[in-house]
């Protein structure tokens, strides 16, 4: 891992004079010195891309661009452990976890936009006016040019890839930048591309903070036609407001506040199970992850039990040791935030079942950023705590009485991205999960994606889909030609 992380631009390792530090939040140390980019690389980092889009890249056949994907896949194989370890340097996260989700998700992302995009449809509708003219519509598609890709800390790999890939796939040319927080894995992919001989200016990297920064540089850059962004939903609102005088496209994966209803007639042990793991998997830092836990009342006293015991079995540990299920929040600031939670709960009348702490480890951890998985009990609906977005280990637990006040109450809130339903009633699981104000609905699971499948939320969640054909829809422009026949 490269103790300093430089920009990539125009297919060129660049150092730059400003600095910021990447902290590994297990233990306080530094993991690496960060370059950030000024207006002057972000400007040439656009400049390099609009060469490469309107040099071969823009027009490479589709079967080239996919075998360049194919390559990049390869690639981040080569150095599987190497990433798996930037990963685990960068966020604290359990190493089982980089190994099985977030490094093969991202060799995966590659791989299946490399295999889609030789799928991309276009249309054709032959035309009859009533005064006989008759035509021929047909529609091609074109990237959409030079990209600015955002990404967050949570899930690095996974989700820095999750735009790179559709975007290169689709035949564009990106300016990306990783979250300060951990920029480790996306400075390896940037080797990656530099090894494999990608043309220069396709894929530039600009590592550097958000506003007032790297990031407000792109976002506000004339000469960017589209920003996809992953974080925070305040962020979103920023950007939308700078893209707006350009007219930018942009497609945004924002936060969630996300319910998981469990019915009386739920199998129960794996109900527990599921939502112990849509609670606190990634330490709670995940998009997806279930704060509000709506459980039947015949079942209620029981399931705050059987989630207590096992949410107190959960091992706050070492990455690198197999059975470590929580890592550390992601810094400092990130672990005050949430301790913030923990204190605003007590105040608006919660009652904490277990957690609510920062845990002591007597070792070097104590430097880290931890804090103890939570579970709540008794807040109103109105808590902040049960309205706003924690991003951390916790969930609170409600009963509810019928199907109708279970609906009512999940969807009671500003944003909508996700809601995990568990019963074995098959209509009661159909009905409830169309009447979810969200993007995304699982029964009787959580977290289980197909690539292919749409990816998104809707009011405070995001603008727009991503996910197989949703993603090539968002990267690519298309011109409707009519032939007089
Ligand atoms: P964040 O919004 O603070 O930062 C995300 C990225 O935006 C970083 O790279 C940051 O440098 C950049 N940024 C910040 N301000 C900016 C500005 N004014 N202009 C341009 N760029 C700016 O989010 P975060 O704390 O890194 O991530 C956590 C958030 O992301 C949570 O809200 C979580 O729910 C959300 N998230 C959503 C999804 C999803 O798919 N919906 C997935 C993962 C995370």
């Amino acid at each position: 891992m490269p103790s300093l992380i430089r920009h990539y631009i125009n297919g060129q390792f660049v150092e730059t004079e400003k600095r910021f530090q990447n902290i590994n939040p297990l233990n306080g140390r530094l993991v690496s010195e960060v370059c950030e980019a000024s207006q002057a690389e972000v400007d040439a980092a656009v400049k390099a891309a609009r060469a490469a889009m309107d040099g071969s890249w823009g027009r490479m056949p589709v079967a080239e661009r996919a075998q360049w994907m194919h390559r990049i896949a390869d690639g981040i194989e080569a150095r599987f452990e190497e990433f798996v370890a930037a990963e685990v340097a960068d966020t604290g996260r359990p190493v089982k976890q980089a190994r099985t989700l977030d490094v093969p998700r991202g060799i995966a992302n590659f791989r299946f936009f490399g295999d889609l995009i030789k799928t991309a449809h276009t249309e054709c509708f032959e035309t009859t006016t009533a005064s006989g003219d008759r035509a021929l519509n047909y529609t091609v598609r074109k990237p959409l040019g030079v990209i600015a890709a955002i990404s967050p800390w949570n899930l690095p790999m996974l989700l820095f890839s999750w735009k790179v890939a559709p975007a290169l796939a689709m035949g564009n040319a990106i300016v990306a930048k990783p979250s300060e927080e951990a920029p480790s894995s996306a400075a390896l992919l940037a080797q990656v591309m530099h090894d494999i001989g990608l043309p220069a200016g396709v894929f530039n990297l600009v590592n550097g903070l958000g506003g007032g920064s790297t990031g407000e540089f792109m976002t506000s850059h004339p000469g960017i036609d589209a920003v996809t962004f992953t974080g925070e939903s305040r962020t979103g609102s920023h950007i939308m407001k700078a893209v707006a005088d350009g007219v930018k496209d942009i497609s945004f994966e924002l936060g969630g506040k996300n319910a998981a209803i469990v019915f009386a007639d739920a199998d129960f042990d794996k109900a527990v199970d599921g939502v112990l793991r849509s609670s606190f998997t990634n330490s709670g830092q995940v998009c997806l992850c279930s704060e509000r836990v709506l459980v039947q009342r015949p079942i209620f006293e029981r399931f705050v039990a059987a989630l207590k015991e096992k949410t107190e079995a959960l091992r706050l540990g070492w990455p690198m040791d197999e059975d470590t299920d929580i890592g550390p929040q992601i810094s400092k600031e990130h672990q005050q935030k949430v301790l913030s939670y923990f204190e605003l709960a007590r105040e608006e009348g919660a009652t904490v079942v277990t957690g609510g702490q920062v845990p002591v480890f007597g070792d070097e951890r104590d430097q880290g950023s931890w804090v103890q998985p939570t579970i709540w009990t008794g807040l109103p609906d109105s808590a902040r705590c049960l309205r706003e977005e924690v991003f951390g280990p916790v969930c609170h637990i409600a009963p509810f009485d019928t199907e109708e006040e279970a609906v009512a109450r999940a969807n009671d809130s500003a944003y909508g991205l996700a809601a995990a339903i568990w019963t074995q009633d098959i209509t009661r699981a159909h009905n409830v999960a169309q009447r979810m104000r969200a993007g995304l609905v699982w029964i009787n699971t959580w977290y289980l994606r197909d690539l292919r499948t749409p990816f998104g939320g809707v009011r405070l969640s995001g603008i727009g889909r991503e996910g197989g054909r949703h993603s090539m829809d968002f990267y690519s422009e298309t011109t409707n030609i009519c032939v007089k026949l």
